[in-house]
């Protein structure tokens, strides 16, 4: 099942510390200092990427890291006409697949706790924002006192340490589900892993390193913050996991990668990417997740769905569609 990371790969496994997607063309996004001499912002750059969400009197609000393009070759079982089809329908341009990477921040109580953590510049100048939009939602990463991780890939996990090595979250207890910490820390994961995907898992053992003795591991089916639940998602990774937040009759499901392109998964769930791990429980994962989340009105929130990524999945025929959250005018 790894064999077709490696033609994805196949390009990166020269790069050195960060990994070249060849689909990046971050012009607009690379400027930072887009000002006018009178200090106003220029509206040439985006505003910051924070949104708030309620779940009963729990708050929630949705980080934005950055972007990357998917290449189309790294999705499996994609019919191409079929892709264009989705794309056209909805106003999409036919030769990009871009993916937001989201991270949410849960105020549960006097609990601050991030689930996920964004790329730091694993993956080049779209992305690392976290931090910046952080600063910009008013959330001081030494006020974060908990961060769950759905799994160990680099866009979920190296937003954890700084560029020097040292814990982006001085103050966090980092809780992993134990699969996916016996997977990516395990001496033979890196030891067996071909050469072009080798810096996914260095990356993830790096990112973990400065969290030594403040590392909580966890089983799934249980509470592991106050109001917030694990849920098993398997099939992306060994251990992929969400979190169900749960207030005052209110859910809301942060499903990490169980899609990771919302213009084709809901339509055709069976399509995976390279990235996946065990590819056909990914896709099992994703159907089971819809079913679920569309039969209980379920909101949910996605790493890689459109920031701020939240919304509900419906039912449509014998697939699936996605109708996106609106702006909360009162949290
Ligand atoms: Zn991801």
């Amino acid at each position: 099942m790894r064999v077709s990371r490696r033609s994805l790969l196949a390009g990166v496994a020269s790069a050195p510390a960060t990994l070249a997607f060849p689909g990046l063309v971050p012009a607009a996004w690379s400027s930072e200092a887009d000002t006018a001499e009178d200090g106003a912002a220029a509206a040439t750059t985006q505003v910051p990427g924070i949104q708030r969400f309620s779940v009963g009197d729990i708050k929630v609000t949705a980080v934005l890291d950055g972007f990357f393009d998917f290449q189309f070759d790294w999705v499996i079982g994609m019919d191409e006409v079929e892709a264009q089809r989705l794309l056209a329908d909805a106003f999409l341009p036919a030769d990009r697949l871009r993916a937001a990477v989201n991270a949410y921040v849960i105020h549960s109580g006097d609990r601050t706790i991030l689930v996920d953590s964004g790329t730091r510049d694993a993956f080049g100048p779209t992305l690392g924002r976290l931090l910046q939009n952080l600063a910009a939602a008013g959330v001081d990463p030494a006020s974060i006192d908990t961060v769950l991780v759905t799994h160990m890939h680099p866009d979920h996990i190296n937003g954890i340490v700084t560029a020097e090595g040292v814990a982006a979250f001085p103050n966090a207890e980092l809780v992993v589900q134990e699969a996916e910490w016996a997977y990516w820390t395990a001496e033979e994961t890196l030891s067996n892993a071909p050469d072009d995907f080798k810096l996914f898992v260095q990356l993830a053992q790096a990112a973990v390193k400065p969290y030594e003795g403040r590392v909580r591991l966890i089983a799934t089916d249980m509470e592991v913050a106050p109001g917030v639940s694990a849920m098993a998602l398997p099939g992306h990774t060994p251990g992929h996991t969400g979190y169900l937040v749960e207030s005052g009759g209110d859910a809301l499901l942060v499903w990490g990668d169980t899609v990771h392109l919302p213009m084709f998964h809901f339509a055709h769930p069976d399509w995976t990417v390279i990235f996946d791990g065990d590819p056909r429980a990914a896709a099992a994962t994703r159907s089971r997740t819809f079913d679920m989340a569309a039969a209980e009105r379920l909101k949910v929130a996605g790493m890689h769905l459109q920031f701020p990524g939240l919304g509900h999945v419906i039912r449509d025929g014998a697939a699936y569609g996605f109708v996106p959250a609106g702006w909360e005018y009162e949290l």
